[in-house]
């Protein structure tokens, strides 16, 4: 091996640099990490952790209104603190990313504050330290951040990296996009009191989750008072005394004290070097890699959402571990990226994992569909609104489990089990063999009998 400074050179100290920089320094590697921001990553630092921290101080919201229904009283003056909750998160984020701190250091990993960025394909630049560093093999894990098209005024709109830091809590806001940040954002500021419009250009959310669960959560959101505005673009924003005019296709305007746009996330490579180091990237500007996350470049690799994959924190944690366990522990490993469980924490959330009805009719023709609405019981008790809806897609000639979809209190929770059977290829005789688990929501996934016959498409 020519004479590198490190083995391994990490860029970017998120989900799967940090998990691929551990697993290697204790495979015997001499390993270093640059990050040019807080250790963590989108993950810890700007996304999943502090976002499910204010989807819990936003669902105190309905609890209350449960609580109520449930003959509980007291509530006349409940009320929400915005600087308290961003005190306490900053706090629990801070310890979080100092456990990532101290697990790169007990796994012997070099960790280097500073933006790197590759001079060749195995030279690295630490801006700002004065240092030229060279490494034997490097991967490159730093992520996706927020992209908003350009237009008149789109310099107004925050994206979700300002929302976790709001000086204030905004009376109205104006969410602008229809995937996952962008209905889980809505839901967060409606819970917490905020006069919330969900601004989409398509013509129903969540586009790529099966239809009848896309369908069903936008009634859901309408419900918990989330204004949905469909089949509409922006146009421009214009900064009024009053607040920020948006102007929509189709004439229509309306003035909020915010508007955050949600319109996608892209690989965060501008100026890290690719060009000088040789690396491809596709026209959306994700590095391309093989299956064992590998480069063109010989030496260099990637993981995570700079990939553009899925771009979600386990995938990357196994994506980065597999990169351990192929180049420092001479085990070839590949990650398969197919059955991954996905959550969206809206309110109510979404579980699913597997094939769309679209999709499963799609590759294998006929499939059995079945599927259930229904009031929770805790809501029967009061009289409350919430449905939740389950469904489940099987191929017809083997009766193989092809996906399943939930909205509804605790769907994720339930998806991630669901997850384990459908991977292991379980049939749908042998999911009903399981004995259902009374009184619970999840039981109605295990006595789902009667397929559903669509008008449209006839039996199967
Ligand atoms: P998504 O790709 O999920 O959604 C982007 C949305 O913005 C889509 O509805 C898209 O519309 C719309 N959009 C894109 N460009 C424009 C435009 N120019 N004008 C108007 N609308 C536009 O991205 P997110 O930003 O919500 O999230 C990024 C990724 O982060 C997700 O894909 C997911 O992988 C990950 N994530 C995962 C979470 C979880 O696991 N719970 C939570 C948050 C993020 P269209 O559908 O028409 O293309």
């Amino acid at each position: 091996m020519a004479d590198y400074d490190y083995d391994l050179f990490v860029i970017g100290a998120g989900s799967g640099g940090v998990r691929a920089a551990r697993l290697s320094a204790m495979s015997g590697a001499k390993v270093a990490v640059a990050e040019e921001h807080r250790v963590g990553g989108t993950c810890v630092v700007r996304g999943c952790i502090p976002k499910k921290f204010m989807v819990y101080a936003s669902e105190v919201a309905h609890q209350v209104q449960v609580a109520k229904g449930y003959g509980w009283s007291g509530f006349d003056d409940v009320r929400f603190d915005w600087k308290t909750f961003l005190e306490k998160k900053d706090v629990e984020i801070a310890r979080l990313s100092g456990i990532y701190v101290r697990n790169l250091s007990n796994a012997g990993a070099e960790l280097v504050h500073a933006r790197a960025e590759l001079r060749d394909a195995h030279t690295v630049e630490l801006i700002g330290k004065d240092r030229r560093v060279t490494a034997d093999k490097i991967l490159i894990a730093v992520g996706g951040w927020p992209s908003v098209p350009e237009f008149p005024g789109s310099e107004h709109a925050i994206t979700s990296n300002e929302a976790f830091h709001l000086p204030e809590l905004p009376r109205s806001v104006m969410v602008v996009g229809g995937g996952y940040i962008a209905v889980e954002f809505a839901g967060i500021f409606a819970g917490l009191g905020v006069d919330t419009t969900l601004v989409y250009r398509g013509p129903n959310i969540l586009r790529g989750f099966d239809d009848d669960i896309r369908t069903h959560l936008g009634g859901e959101l309408e419900k918990r008072g989330i204004k949905l505005i469909l089949a509409c673009q922006h146009e421009k924003i214009e900064k009024t005394p009053s607040g920020l005019l948006s102007h929509l296709t189709g004439g229509m305007t309306q003035t909020t004290d915010v508007v955050m746009f949600a319109t996608g996330r892209s690989p965060k490579i501008s100026g890290l070097g690719l060009e000088a180091a040789g690396v491809a990237v596709n026209d959306e500007g994700a590095v391309i890699v093989d299956e064992h996350s590998r480069t063109n470049v010989e030496n260099i690799y990637a993981v995570g959402d700079v990939t553009d994959r899925i771009n979600l924190t386990p995938v990357a944690i196994r994506e980065g571990a597999a990169f351990a366990e192929t180049v420092f522990r001479n085990n070839p490993t590949t990650y398969d990226h197919e059955c991954v469980p996905i959550a969206v924490f809206s309110q109510p959330p979404v579980g699913s994992v597997g094939l769309t009805e679209a999709d499963a009719r799609h590759i294998h023709g006929q499939v059995d569909v079945y599927k259930s609405t229904f009031r929770p019981l805790k809501q029967t008790f009061f009289g409350g609104e919430d449905r939740t809806m389950m469904k489940l897609v099987v191929e017809a000639k083997t009766q193989k489990l092809l996906g399943c979809h939930i909205v509804g209190d605790d769907g994720p929770e339930m998806i991630q089990m669901a997850a384990i059977a459908i991977k292991m290829g379980i049939t749908k005789p042998q999911w009903d063999n399981t004995t259902a688990l009374h009184p619970t929501a999840a039981e109605e996934l295990v006595t789902m009998r009667e397929k559903f016959v669509s008008p449209d498409l006839g039996a199967g």
